[in-house]
């Protein structure tokens, strides 16, 4: 599944970044996902980081 990050929503608390760096990254105080792993929603730390994210901003979509 395909993992993005909604800016308008994100505070850059960075527990996703700290959950699963491979992942994500904190680009200017925002959380962003880490160049070519934006097809990594399969992951189940990746899911987790999702359900972890204090703002509900990362979502999963096929
Ligand atoms: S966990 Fe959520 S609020 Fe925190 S940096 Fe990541 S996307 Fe932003």
């Amino acid at each position: 599944m395909r993992i993005s990050v909604d800016p308008e929503r994100c505070y850059g608390s960075g527990d996703c970044a700290y959950r699963v760096p491979a992942v994500f990254t904190v680009v200017d105080g925002f959380g962003a996902v880490q160049p070519g792993r934006e097809d990594a929603g399969d992951d189940p730390a990746v899911r987790e980081a999702v359900e972890g994210c204090p703002s509900q901003a990362i979502t999963l979509a096929e």
